[in-house]
């Protein structure tokens, strides 16, 4: 039997949970349900799920806390967090974001909407289990068949570019140290001073032309590659 993919859904409100529970349901998911973070601890202590839909505002600790401790916690920080926010404002969608979650999607939402970037969310984290295709904004990355293409054209990238931009956007939206890049990029067993890290990057946003912007620097922290640039 294929498997559904599992979506912890933490939302207060009995109704709208419900609502996006048989919305998960319809759209090939399975969703299960915590009305607030206790219940939520619970569920991740007991399966872990393939996304988490977050509400910013729980009773007890907010949605922005939880992000950032699952975040820290070794066991869930892989896991791909969309904040379910009826906050508009830029400050709290970069709040969200800066506490680790994956994305943010505005209440009222359309079901389409919520299921599209429940999908994307899963295909930045598990490229393999779908046709190792990544997309983040205009920017497509073909891991099989190592091409990059950005609105459409193909983009020229060396091979050390190529791993680092596959990274990125395989863990978009989330600072990386450059310590962090290394080790996974170039890998821990070798010697490399952090300053190739920043020639690399530079190398990587003339590579990427217009979409160059997308790859942040976040001072004193490391590199972020966002589609909101
Ligand atoms: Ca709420």
């Amino acid at each position: 039997m294929k498997h559904l993919p599992r979506v912890l859904v933490v939302e207060d409100e009995p109704a709208i949970a419900e609502l996006i529970a048989v919305n998960l349901t319809h759209g090939g998911f399975t969703p299960v349900v915590a009305y607030d973070s206790v219940a939520a601890e619970r569920e991740l202590n007991a399966t872990l799920p393939d996304v988490i839909l977050l509400d910013w505002m729980l009773p007890g600790q907010s949605g922005l806390t939880l992000a950032r401790h699952w975040r820290k916690q070794a066991r869930t920080q892989g896991i791909p967090i969309i904040m379910l926010t009826a906050r508009g404002d830029e400050a709290d969608k970069v709040a969200g974001l800066d506490a680790g979650a994956d994305d943010y999607i505005t209440k009222p939402f359309s079901t389409q909407e919520l299921l599209a970037r429940i999908r994307a969310a899963l295909r930045r984290h598990s490229p393999a289990a779908g046709n190792d295709c990544v997309t983040l904004g205009e920017l497509m990355l073909d891991a099989s068949a190592h091409r990059v293409f950005h609105q459409g054209q193909e983009l020229k990238l060396g091979p050390t570019e190529f791993k680092l931009l596959h990274h990125l956007m395989t863990h978009a939206e989330r600072v990386h140290s450059r310590a962090a890049l290394l080790d996974q990029v170039w890998g821990s067993q070798v010697f490399i001073e952090e300053r190739t890290v920043d020639v690399h990057v530079k190398r990587l946003r003339e590579a990427l032309g217009a979409a160059g912007t997308m790859v942040q620097t976040v001072r004193g922290a490391g590199y972020r590659l966002t589609r909101s640039a």
